[in-house]
């Protein structure tokens, strides 16, 4: 996300009525965008990730490792009196919507491929936030530590006693009204508040997220930590009818967008290109999303899934009772049949099929893409038929009408973050209104388009580009590289060989890969609908183009596999091989890219785990773990202490070999970064 901007988000009742405007103008913005940027060439490969993190206290003496929210006024800092070190280090930290979060980035956007830069700028940025960190605490005498981890989700977020701050609870969570989660969770700026008590506003109800329990012997039928209380009716009441037996119940926001991702958002040559990239990336984002599984529970529970992803697209669900298809909770909301909007502002209910955060929905096709068939894109994907047909026919830029599709179905969501300042933009330059629906659509991938400055001969502003969003956030920097770098090749090698593969496979098989990456251990036990081969030209009736495959083959396969069709060409076309990118171990100059790569192919496989097997597999063998699938407060605290080791590197116990297998840990210890010294 960019700076925030400053000034009044409106209440939703209020914001509502500008729904229409804003896509409206959003809408005519997008077509002044394209009207200055279509014809856009020979943009360079520039990239660069986010990593997330979360900001936790660790209290030796009570043996407690607790979220911090008191410390947040080091993002301002960061952008006001420490601006400098931050840009001379080349790093930029952002804003997130939990106050114990945050983001950084690269200042600067990676050149191409870069090597082991990638990593090293990821140390910096962590350097500079531990730096930190440690003279609050310093400043403030305390003993307990406050560091910067690269958590997925917080395993006890929600529990008593997981903020640094004294009394929570006394005083009543206006914004989130959750059983769980007080308003210190969010971010001070108004805008996360004000979003929070919108998709809550506009659902009619609390957001409402059942995430299965990995059952032990002793586990309770019911997630027992739902408790009565009346500070809101009928919030409070809501609870015992929406959680399921069996399930961990979240009923907040910030539980998803508390959870920390890894992304990466890399520029194509041109938006053809861009648009080719999209598509080629919609199915290895379910599969990367099981390869990166890192989460191993919510709330004090173990969860039998891996990641974070459907936490996050329940977390955001602001769809109203009959855009979800459900009886209303509340019967009189929407009595009028038009999702209770003002009448002058009426839009027909539709029905919509998923969360504003989810697996992507469409195909971007191309002009000129010969792969591309419209049956592909064979979901239920409602659209916004008034900004469809302005789309197709305005005298700025008519769009072809796969393009015109894609936006008209974001543009079926309302805005859910409106500055009544931010109302009248200037169309011809602004992008405001656009990103306000373009950035409240948290897919799998986002295809970002440039800004009106964007003209063929203006280089100094981004151009068409592409964000590949799935990934859960690992331990280590040397990890988060790994996935990023490897993402990088892959992308790298769709951008050199455009025409050499047709990537298609129907998108409701990419839907269906999506869940099954949710299930736990899907890495080893799930078959995912693969391309059974990605040469164009093998012809296949739609439909009939793809295998269930694990993912060790759909990594290792020499026919169709990730590392044959992607990496070993583009490496080869970088002459770092001959023939397979083992070769890289005996090239000293490669070697980290070595590791980076066998790293996550021995979690493909399965000779590694992924972190969540790992975190899970600590929880279940620690001394106070009752066999009731719940995470103790000394349980949390040491596994958060491990991960604070494994982030350092410290095999102290041994645990970065447990962690990464003793050949990688060996290579890690031994070769250093040289500013780890
Ligand atoms: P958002 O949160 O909307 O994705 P951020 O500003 O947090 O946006 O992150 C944008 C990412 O894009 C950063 O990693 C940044 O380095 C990278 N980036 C910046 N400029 C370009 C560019 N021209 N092409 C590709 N990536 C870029
Ligand atoms: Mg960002
Ligand atoms: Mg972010
Ligand atoms: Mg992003």
């Amino acid at each position: 996300m960019g700076l925030l901007s400053l000034g009044t988000p409106l209440p939703w009742e209020e914001s509502r009525n500008y729904s229409e405007h804003i896509r409206t103008e959003g809408v005519e913005q997008l077509l002044y965008i394209f009207k200055s940027a279509w014809d856009r060439q020979g943009d360079p490969l520039l990239w660069g990730d986010e990593v997330e993190y979360m900001m936790v206290e660790l209290d030796a003496q009570e043996q407690n490792a607790m979220l911090d929210v008191v410390h947040d006024r080091i993002l301002d800092e960061l952008n006001e009196q420490d601006l400098e070190l931050c840009k001379v280090n080349d790093l930029k930290f952002h804003p997130e919507y939990g106050r114990f979060m945050l983001e950084a980035t690269p200042q600067n956007a990676y050149p191409g491929y870069v090597d082991d830069y990638v990593e090293y700028n990821m140390k910096q940025r962590r350097l500079v936030a531990e730096y930190k960190l440690q003279q609050y605490a310093q400043q403030e005498g305390v003993v307990n530590r406050l560091v910067p981890l690269t958590l997925t989700a917080f395993p006890r977020m929600g529990c008593p006693g997981f903020l640094n701050i004294e009394n929570p609870w006394d005083h009543k969570n206006t914004a989130s009204r959750s059983l769980f989660l007080p308003d210190e969770v969010i971010n001070r700026h108004a805008r996360f508040p004000n979003l929070t008590s919108s998709i809550r506003t506009r659902r009619g109800e609390k957001v409402c997220i059942n995430i299965p329990i990995l059952k032990d012997k002793n586990t309770p039928t019911v997630d027992d930590s739902i408790k009565s209380r009346d500070w809101f009716v009928p919030e409070d009441k809501e609870s015992r009818l929406a959680s399921k037996p069996g399930h961990i119940y979240l009923d907040a926001m910030g539980f998803g967008m508390g959870c920390s991702c890894l992304q990466m958002t890399y520029q194509a040559p041109n938006i053809e290109k861009a648009r080719f990239l999209y598509d080629t990336l919609v199915n290895l984002a379910p599969i990367f999303l099981a390869a990166s599984a890192a989460t191993p529970g919510f709330k004090g529970w173990l969860a039998d899934q891996d990641v974070r992803w459907n936490v996050i697209s329940g977390a955001v669900d602001d769809r109203t009772p009959q855009e979800r298809g459900v009886a209303p909770l509340i019967p009189e909301y929407n009595v009028d049949g038009y999702g209770g909007i003002l009448k002058e502002n009426r839009k027909k209910v539709q029905r919509i099929p998923k969360s504003r955060y989810s697996v992507v929905d469409l195909y971007l096709g191309g002009v000129g893409n010969k792969y591309f068939n419209r049956n592909y894109n064979d979901t239920d994907v409602p659209v916004n038929e008034k900004v469809l047909k302005r789309l197709l026919e305005n005298e700025n830029f008519p769009l072809d009408y796969d393009l015109a599709k894609h936006f008209a179905h974001l543009y079926i969501r309302d805005p859910i973050s409106t500055f009544e300042e931010l109302l009248d933009q200037d169309n011809k330059t602004s992008t405001n209104h656009f990103e306000n629906i373009q950035s409240t659509n948290w897919q799998s991938l986002r295809f970002k388009p440039p800004t009106q400055a964007a003209t063929p001969d203006n280089r100094n502003v981004p151009g068409w580009r592409v964000e590949f969003r799935p990934l859960d956030i690992q331990l280590m920097d040397f990890e988060n590289a790994a996935y990023s770098n490897m993402m990088y090749l892959i992308v790298e090698c769709i951008l050199t060989y455009t025409d050499k593969f047709n990537p298609y496979i129907p998108m409701s098989q990419v839907w269906e890969n999506m869940n099954r990456a949710h299930h736990r251990n899907a890495v080893l036990e799930e078959k995912f609908y693969w391309r059974n081969t990605f040469n164009p030209s093998a012809h296949y009736e739609v439909g009939q183009e793809t295998t269930e495959m694990n993912i060790n083959d759909i990594f290792h396969s020499d026919t169709n596999g990730i590392f044959s069709t992607f990496i070993n060409p583009i490496l080869k076309h970088r002459n770092f091989i001959q023939k397979s990118w083992t070769e890289l171990k005996q090239q000293p100059q490669q070697r980290r890219l070595y590791y980076y790569l066998k790293m996550i192919s021995d979690r493909a496989s399965g000779k590694i785990p992924t972190a969540a097997k790992f975190l899970k597999d600590f929880i279940l063998k620690h001394p106070d773990y009752r066999h009731d699938s719940k995470i103790s407060k000394t349980i949390n605290f040491d596994l958060v202490e491990m991960c604070d080791r494994i982030t350092h590197l410290d095999n102290s116990r041994n645990e970065v070999t447990e962690f990464l297998g003793s050949e990688l840990t060996e290579f890690l210890l031994n070769n250093k970064l040289s500013y780890e010294d």
